[in-house]
This record gives C-alpha cells, sequence and structure tokens, in this order.
C-alpha cells in the first residue's frame, strides 16, 4: 500500500475472529489504490465475547463501517439500529456502517456473493431447477438461504451438526426450508441441484466435514464458502467425482464489491482483476 493517510483518509475494515484467513484486507486496498481513493481497509479481531463493545464503540462514523465475518454475523444484526431486508431475512449481517448521527445500520451482500459466484462459475445453473442443500446453518448459511429463497428455489434442504439450528433456519424459509442433522446427508443430498458448504469446519480447530458427496445427482454443482486453499478438500472430493465446482473466492469478491461501494461513495474500479489480485495475495500471505 503506497497511500498517504491523512486526517481525510475513510476507515473501514473486517471484524472476525480469527481474521487472520479473510482476504477482504488486500482486496479492498487493491481496489483503494487502483481508484487512487482516500481511503484504508484494516482487519479487527474483537474478542469473541467482544463483539458488542467493539461496535457499540465505532458508533460516530470515525470508522466509515466494517465487514463482519464469523463468528458475529448475527450479533452484528441484533447490535444495528436499522437492517435492510435482506439483512433482516438473513438474520445476519456482513456489513455494519456507521452513520455520523451515531447509528448502525446492517446489511447483508453474501447473498449477492453467492449468486454473482454461480452466474461466473456454473453457468447455466437455474436456481429454480430442484432442490438445494445448504451444510451448516450459521451466518453465512442464512445469507445463502435467503438469497436461493429469493432466487426462487423450490426448496431449501438446511443440513447441520447441531439440528436444532437446521430448524431455525429451515424453519425461517417457511414450506420451502427442510432440515436435516449431519448424519442424514445421504438424504439430503439425493436429488439435489446443489450442495453448498457454509460450515468453517476445516477453518476452526481443524475440524473436517465428512460427506457423501457420491449421493449427489451427477449433474450436482458442489460449491464451498471456504477459499483456503482454493481447491479445498470438499471441492476436490467433488471434483474427482465429476461434479461441476464454484469455489469460495467468486462470492469473497462479488460480496465485497457492494460492500466497497458502501464504504466508499463508489463502485470499484474497472479493470482490476480481483481474482488474480486475491489469488495472488493468497499465494503471498498463505
Ligand atoms: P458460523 O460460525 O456462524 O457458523 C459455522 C457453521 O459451521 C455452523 O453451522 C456450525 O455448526 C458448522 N460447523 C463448524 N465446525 C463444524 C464441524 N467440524 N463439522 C460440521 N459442522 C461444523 O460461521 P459463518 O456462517 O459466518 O461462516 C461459515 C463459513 O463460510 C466460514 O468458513 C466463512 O469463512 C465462510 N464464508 C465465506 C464467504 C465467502 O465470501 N467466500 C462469505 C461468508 C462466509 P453448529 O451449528 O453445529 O455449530
Amino acid at each position: 500500500m503506497s497511500r498517504a493517510v491523512d486526517g481525510s483518509t475513510i476507515v473501514a475494515g473486517v471484524a472476525g475472529q480469527p481474521v487472520k484467513h479473510s482476504l477482504s484486507p488486500q482486496l479492498h486496498n487493491a481496489w483503494l489504490d487502483a481508484a487512487g481513493v482516500n481511503g484504508v481497509y484494516v482487519p479487527f479481531a474483537p474478542p469473541v465475547d467482544g463483539f458488542r463493545r467493539f461496535a457499540e464503540g465505532l458508533r460516530g462514523g470515525a470508522v466509515r463501517g466494517v465487514n463482519v465475518t464469523l463468528p458475529f454475523k448475527e450479533q452484528a444484526l441484533s447490535v444495528a439500529d436499522r437492517a435492510t431486508a435482506r439483512a433482516q431475512k438473513a438474520e445476519a449481517a456482513n456489513l455494519l456502517i456507521f452513520e455520523r448521527d451515531g447509528s448502525i445500520t446492517a446489511d447483508n451482500t453474501d447473498g449477492l456473493g453467492l449468486l454473482g459466484a454461480f452466474r461466473d462459475q456454473a453457468p447455466g445453473f437455474d436456481m429454480r431447477g430442484g432442490p438445494i442443500v445448504i451444510l451448516g446453518a450459521g451466518g453465512a448459511a442464512r445469507g445463502a438461504a435467503a438469497a436461493l429463497a429469493e432466487a426462487g428455489a423450490p426448496q431449501i434442504r438446511i443440513v447441520n451438526r447441531t439440528l436444532a439450528k437446521a430448524e431455525f433456519v429451515a424453519g425461517a424459509l417457511g414450506k420451502t426450508g427442510r432440515p436435516y442433522a449431519l448424519d442424514q446427508a445421504a438424504q439430503a443430498l439425493a436429488g439435489a441441484t446443489a450442495v453448498i458448504n457454509a460450515t468453517s469446519a476445516g477453518l476452526v480447530n481443524g475440524g473436517r466435514l465428512e460427506i457423501p458427496l457420491d449421493a449427489t445427482p451427477e449433474d450436482a454443482v458442489v460449491m464451498d464458502m471456504l477459499y483456503r486453499p482454493l481447491v479445498t478438500p470438499f471441492l476436490q472430493a467433488a471434483r474427482d467425482l465429476g461434479r461441476r465446482t464454484v469455489d469460495g473466492l467468486g462470492m469473497l469478491v462479488a460480496q465485497a464489491e457492494p460492500s466497497f461501494e458502501a464504504f466508499y461513495g463508489q463502485a470499484p474500479p474497472a479493470g482490476v482483476d480481483a481474482r488474480a489480485l486475491a489469488l495472488k495475495a493468497m499465494e503471498i500471505h498463505g
């Protein structure tokens, strides 16, 4: 980063625990560089039990806003004074804007990111074509479920380690939602047109996701929201079975675009290959 920082620098960032894995700082700072915007984008790692204090402390707009990643997305919504319809539907926020009057606005751009990634990497995939499976029932899963419902998915099957959370997320979808426990995954995958991993297994505590992907139809699309490594063991297993895959980097870039605009008042500059840039950052930063 070669930009000078002064009294009018617009400060934004990403808050998560852990936050080290996030590529958002590389992405947003590269866009800032390319656009010549006087801004900076920094990672924040509030303590796991300290997100509310962190967000309350930013009221007033000294920091323009933050993206929010795990495990804070539900808390991010609850700390806000108002929320967009899509954040309310997702019951989670990945974007907080700190208004000058001291209030906080919440939004959720994860759904846009998910649909953008499918458009780019699984062209022709029809969201309305059949049941779609989401693995996980956290903030990212809720955002995905709301976006898929909005895009016309006829049935959304939520598979989660903690069944009660799957029931909650599926329940919020009305007759479109169906909850499954992890040991019922094969049932959920049967007949699915797409499977989306929205768990943090593999990211936190080294947990590994054992999912019988061979229970999916041959033409099913398999997506992983995790993007480190770009081809996760989950995506590799799908590829080994010959399934079409969508990686998490596409979603990261597509959810970051509207966030950038909300922070800095303009769309990311054209002509920056955000995906190539993120891939390079992954090489450099591991
Ligand atoms: P949350 O902490 O809110 O939810 C985590 C989910 O993962 C829960 O459903 C949890 O199940 C499940 N889980 C965790 N460990 C395991 C395990 N070992 N086996 C099975 N299930 C497990 O996280 P988020 O929803 O915010 O994020 C989920 C993932 O999506 C993260 O990896 C995040 O980085 C990624 N993500 C990527 C985005 C992108 O742009 N590519 C955007 C948003 C998120 P339980 O309920 O039982 O605890």
